[in-house]
């Protein structure tokens, strides 16, 4: 089956910035390979984090509109993210500093079984006190495409927020993707499935990877659930699959570009920079084919560096890797 179609199905760039809801972290990791926190170690960090932070901050750095609605401590934590976010191009109007109440935090250690143990401090951390107050409203107000984490999904509060943002965006003929994104330390239990069904049924572009491809048709085969997935109204679904690269599909057929042969040095983020990057190609009216290249290269670039947000990267710096890199 090749892929017949290049017409876009998300809203083109000029209809106003690319959004997101959801956490500002500090990750913080284990240097060492082994399995949870049970014992003193060494650690690195404070680095920039939170899925939904990486993602915008991928989306700015390729130059676009991009701005996310969030909350952080009035701590150094909180300060990092937002300097950061800041220095990169996002707008930061609709981030609110929350007093007296400190900035959500991940603790990650790899295991030698190429698995991730984290500790979460998000729901009960500034990180999940997310209020629809005026500049998040405004923001909402000026967006042409809603994104949404699952991971976001673990702070209750962020649930009212992405409802509003969804209507208003959409009344608007601006556009919606998903990126499940679950985690089995925050896997969530039947508000979450109804979050997610509610979510699948108004949205344009899905980014799996892994089983995630699942969450809507368990038990059936991967060509059976994309099937199902499409005919229920999704316009694209890219599987996000680490080294063996992306695959695209619609109901046109489908295309796979193969990963870039790259060291892992630091796996976290690859899908947030592959998701920020595919859909802000295809939202500035780049092909298919460009935009799944682009996106593979933002996620392999990201996971040479050290750090989930330090290797976000430019066109420029795409366009460099690019041509440096072999592919599968
Ligand atoms: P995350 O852990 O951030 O949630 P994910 O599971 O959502 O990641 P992945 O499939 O791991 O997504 O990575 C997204 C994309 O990044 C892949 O489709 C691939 O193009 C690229 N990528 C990730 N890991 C590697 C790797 N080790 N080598 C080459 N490319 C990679
Ligand atoms: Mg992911």
């Amino acid at each position: 089956m090749t892929h017949g179609s290049n017409s876009s199905f998300l809203s083109p760039q000029q209809r106003g910035p690319t959004i997101t809801v959801g956490e500002i972290l500090v990750e913080i990791m284990a240097t060492t390979v082994g399995s949870g926190f049970r014992e003193a170690q060494p650690l690195i960090g404070p680095f920039a984090s939170g899925a939904p932070a990486i993602f915008i901050d991928q989306v700015a750095k390729l130059g676009a509109g991009a701005g996310i609605i969030a909350s952080v401590g009035d701590d150094d934590f909180g300060h990092l993210n937002i300097e950061r976010l800041r220095g990169d191009g996002v707008d930061v109007s609709a981030i609110a500093i929350i007093p007296d109440t400190p900035t959500g935090s991940a603790f990650v250690r790899y295991a030698a079984t190429g698995g991730r143990d984290f500790v979460y401090n998000i729901a009960r951390s500034a990180a999940g006190q997310l209020q629809l107050n005026e500049a998040a409203k405004a923001l909402i107000a000026r967006a042409g495409h809603l994104h949404v984490m699952g991971s976001a999904l673990s702070m209750p509060a962020a649930w009212p927020i992405i409802q509003h943002a969804l209507d208003d965006i959409k009344s608007r003929g601006g556009t919606l993707s998903l990126d499940p994104n679950i985690r089995k330390e925050l896997a969530g239990g039947e508000a979450t499935r109804q979050q997610f069904s509610t979510l699948l049924a108004a949205t344009d572009l899905l980014l799996p990877s892994g089983d995630e491809l699942f969450i809507a048709c368990p038990d059936e085969s991967e060509a059976k659930a994309i099937e199902e997935l499409l005919k229920s109204g999704i316009c694209g679904i890219v599987v996000k699959r680490g080294k063996e690269g992306s695959t695209l599909y619609t109901a046109a057929g489908s295309l796979h570009r193969p990963a870039f042969i790259v060291e892992e040095v630091d796996p976290t983020g690859a899908g947030d920079c592959f998701g920020a990057t595919y859909l802000t190609c295809r939202r500035l009216g780049l092909s298919d084919e460009k935009s799944l290249d682009y996106a593979n290269a933002a996620g392999a670039r990201n996971v040479t560096r050290q750090g989930p947000m330090e290797g976000t990267s430019t066109f420029a710096e795409l366009d460099r890797f690019i041509a440096a890199t072999p592919r599968n």
